[in-house]
């Protein structure tokens, strides 16, 4: 709960952007399900997505689970908080210089090496057998130890964290048992990092940033990256219905 609450209390989003989170996480936010059944507004006889036209278009909905977003929206979010991740794991081994800079300015490369480490970067595992879910978001390889940690980071929304994590543990369950296998590997791990789209962080991440030798606190920084990125998301998707509606004519002049 103290680390969900975390960006609350540190105060450093703009007050407009703090604000709106808030009433994202109080669902009071103008969707056409909460139009039409919490306003009750005679207009809205209709309460289906308006990109999608297909679910009921809730906060949640916006937040994390309209599929017109998912290749666009929601993977913008998801890599801002892989970026945050593979910069700060590359520093450490000295993949790359030791100079953070913001990551929203940072690109990884997809494959870093040195002596003791390798490391990449969204790509295909190639095994003997066929391994579907193959691509890990971040694959860190440690020679010395013999250790190889398969990393994956997911923003869904907050009622879908457990099933989230229990589905990636289990999604590179095959990858893991053949990695071991045929690279000789003494340990490895499948490492989930999942917080939620509102900034919830689950108990789950702060072990799983320890499994990989990451500072706790780097969850802080995670957590920034998703609530801005759901503000500008929920903000965009609120806009785009305003600007494709049609303005009376008598009002126009005042748009
Ligand atoms: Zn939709």
């Amino acid at each position: 709960m103290e680390a969900s609450n975390k960006w609350l209390k540190l105060g450093s989003l703009f007050p407009e952007t703090e604000g709106f989170i808030i009433a994202i996480q109080d669902q009071v936010i103008n969707t056409n399900n909460y139009k039409k059944y919490i306003v009750k507004d005679p207009n809205t006889h209709n309460d289906k997505c308006r990109k999608c036209h297909r679910h009921p278009e809730t906060i949640q909905h916006i937040t994390g689970a309209c599929p017109t977003l998912t290749q666009t929206d929601y993977t913008h979010r998801h890599n801002q908080v892989v970026h945050i991740i593979h910069q700060k794991l590359a520093i450490k081994p000295k993949l790359i210089p030791n100079k953070l800079m913001p990551y929203y300015q940072y690109t990884p490369k997809p494959v870093l090496e040195n002596t003791n480490y390798r490391m990449y970067f969204d790509r295909a595992i190639l095994t003997d057998k066929t391994i579907h879910n193959n691509r890990p978001d971040i694959t860190l390889i440690d020679k010395v130890k013999k250790e190889i940690y398969i990393i994956d980071i997911a923003v869904p929304n907050t009622h879908n964290i457990q099933k989230t994590i229990t589905e990636k543990i289990h999604k590179y369950t095959e990858l893991k048992e053949e990695v071991h296998r045929i690279w000789k590997m003494d340990r490895v791990y499948i490492v989930p990092l999942v917080l939620s789209s509102t900034g919830v962080i689950p108990k789950y991440l702060l072990h799983s940033l320890n499994v990989i030798n990451l500072p706790e606190n780097t969850y802080i920084t995670m957590q920034k990256a998703a609530i801005l990125n759901t503000c500008r998301i929920v903000r965009k998707f609120l806009q785009e219905y305003s600007a494709t509606q049609t303005i009376p004519e008598h009002t126009a002049h005042l748009a």
